[in-house]
């Protein structure tokens, strides 16, 4: 993007970021200038989206086909209760340009396929956040952010459980193909499982924050891990994961 520098006023507006020494006024820069893809603005999503507006992520793309029904008020803290048959993105669009005015906020009221407008979206994008809640969206946004190289930021919450993992989509490093085996119970729905409202919250923040991180310029904490959460015990656990030379994606 080519957005003017941030303005005197809006420097006030992100000083509790830039007073951070990592991140400080390049950092802020850096958000302002970027753009991220939103997958998915469900419980994750609608958590995501509202830590990137108000962190000054300079435009934003949400994806999503879905209107919003009266049980997914439990916990997609976007809606309220006359946004119920309205589209979601639409709906989040309109929220979160009350939250902050100045970014710009792309509402795309279909799936996610690979045709060529959304391989263009993805060769665009600064970083993709998978908030998506089947395996076949997943595994075909990876093979996107692979063949563009961009970093995908992916995860997903049912239950009581969640996980979160950041791929950088370098050379040599691993991607959602070589640990999707590994991760019990993301064939399944939260229409068929369930999910505790504030563990989509939980692992929506931690989605935003790996990638506010991401986008100014800081090491990412999961680019070879990934997070595990169990909220039943209130526990989370790092496992290192490495490329699988099985992956039909990257190797
Ligand atoms: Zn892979």
């Amino acid at each position: 993007m080519n957005k003017p520098p941030l303005t005197y006023q809006q420097q006030l507006r992100y000083s509790r970021h830039i007073m951070l020494p990592s991140l400080d006024i390049a950092g802020q820069e850096r958000l302002w200038q970027s753009h991220a893809v939103i997958l998915g603005v469900g419980g994750l999503g609608c958590a995501v989206a509202q830590y990137l507006t108000a962190s000054g992520v300079g435009e934003l793309t949400l994806i999503d086909n879905d209107i919003i029904e009266s049980h997914n008020l439990q916990r997609q803290i976007l809606f309220n209760e006359q946004h119920v048959n309205q589209s979601k993105c639409e709906a989040a669009k309109q929220q979160l340009n009350q939250l902050n005015s100045e970014i710009t906020i792309n509402a795309l009221t279909h799936a996610l396929s690979d045709d060529s407008h959304h391989e263009e979206l993805i060769c665009r994008a600064d970083i993709i956040i998978d908030c998506s809640d089947n395996l076949e969206t997943r595994n075909l946004l990876n093979e996107l952010c692979f063949k563009y190289k961009k970093p995908l930021v992916s995860g997903s919450a049912i239950r009581m459980e969640g996980h979160v993992a950041c791929f950088t989509m370098q050379p040599d490093s691993h991607c959602y193909g070589c640990i999707s085996q590994f991760i019990s119970g993301q064939s399944q729905s939260c229409s068929e499982s369930g999910v505790l409202s504030p563990v989509v919250g939980l692992i929506g923040s931690v989605q935003a924050t790996e990638a506010v991180k991401i986008l100014a310029g800081l090491p990412c904490g999961l680019s070879e891990h990934l997070l595990l959460l169990d909220a039943l015990s209130m526990s989370f656990n790092k496992f290192k994961i490495t490329k699988s030379p099985q992956c039909s994606v990257c190797s």
